[in-house]
């Protein structure tokens, strides 16, 4: 049984999202995506502490013809497993690309577009040299650029990774971890590797008002970044009450459903345009 929920997504019976075979056949088909042109990337803003839009995070979606909007929930965790995810990586990368000439050519400038990279694809060897060599090819700014990584693709792989981002850092290209707090228990990395950000994980930001500790936290996390030279973002941001808490705890920047859904790349631009004049 499917029925198209909020976001369009379709909904899978429990069964059908379990099967291996469903898997397989999911990953079959997401292997000829980027041919069929199945694939495009929409762009979240994300607000300074005055409501300016300072970032885009470039999220992926999969419009299948018959199975229709697949999350990328579904999907990106499939391609982790192979070789699939750097192909689905390389394209992120090219369209992301494509938008930062976009947003030039229509005079609207961001402090950069941020993009989710998986561990497999960051941890390659590879990364750094082509991302750069990608960049210079379509005449970007490194610093437009903000790289996505969890605390799994920055350290589970250490050695690879630590060079890979001193490479990158040395070029201008800042580094965000994801899904702050969610993953490795030890902070210590966070003195030993070159990042400019943390995204603070939407499951704190939804407890934010529930009770002493979970503001406590969300405090704690907001000021030791500040403490280690680092900015925070906000994810999941979808009430004023959080955002009032998020505000006079000095998070720096924000972004959720309360400021804007992830928009197709004309509706980001005309986003903006509006968010200037207005
Ligand atoms: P993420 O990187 O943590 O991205 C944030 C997710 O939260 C997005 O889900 C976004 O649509 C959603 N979101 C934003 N604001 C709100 C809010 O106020 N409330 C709620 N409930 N959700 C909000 P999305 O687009 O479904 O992406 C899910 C995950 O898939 C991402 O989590 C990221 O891990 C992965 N992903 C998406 N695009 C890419 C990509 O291009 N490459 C890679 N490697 N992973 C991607
Ligand atoms: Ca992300
Ligand atoms: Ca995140
Ligand atoms: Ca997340």
């Amino acid at each position: 049984v499917k029925e198209k929920g909020r976001d369009g997504y379709l909904l899978y019976s429990e069964g059908m999202e379990e099967s291996a075979h469903h898997s397989l056949h999911i990953k079959s088909e997401l292997s000829e995506a980027i041919a069929l042109n199945q694939l495009s990337l929409v762009y979240q803003p994300i607000v300074d502490r005055n409501g300016k839009v300072v970032c885009a995070e470039a999220l992926l979606r999969w419009q299948h013809h018959e199975m229709g909007n697949i999350p990328p929930s579904k999907f990106i965790p499939l391609a982790e497993g192979s070789s699939l995810i750097e192909e689905l990586g390389d394209w992120v990368l090219h369209e992301s690309c494509n938008f930062i000439n976009q947003l030039k050519a229509k005079h609207v400038s961001l402090d950069a577009v941020a993009i989710n990279v998986s561990a497999r694809q960051f941890n390659q060897g590879e990364f750094a040299s082509s991302l750069l060599k990608v960049i210079s090819d379509l005449g970007i700014k490194a610093s437009s650029i903000e790289l996505e990584l969890t605390e799994y693709a920055l350290l589970s792989n250490l050695d690879v990774a630590k060079q890979a981002m001193e490479q990158l850092k040395r070029a201008g290209i800042s580094i965000a971890v994801d899904d702050f707090g969610t993953g490795y228990s030890s902070l210590s990395y966070l003195q030993s590797i070159p990042l400019s950000r943390l995204k603070l994980d939407a499951t704190f930001v939804s407890k934010i008002g529930e009770n002493n500790s979970s503001n406590a936290i969300v405090k704690a996390i907001i000021d030791m970044a500040h403490g280690l030279n680092l900015q925070i973002v906000a994810e999941g941001v979808e009430t004023q009450e959080q955002y009032d808490f998020l505000l006079k705890n000095q998070c720096d920047t924000f972004q959720g459903y309360l400021f804007s859904r992830p928009l197709k790349e004309a509706d980001f631009i005309e986003y903006i345009e509006h968010s200037q004049i207005g």
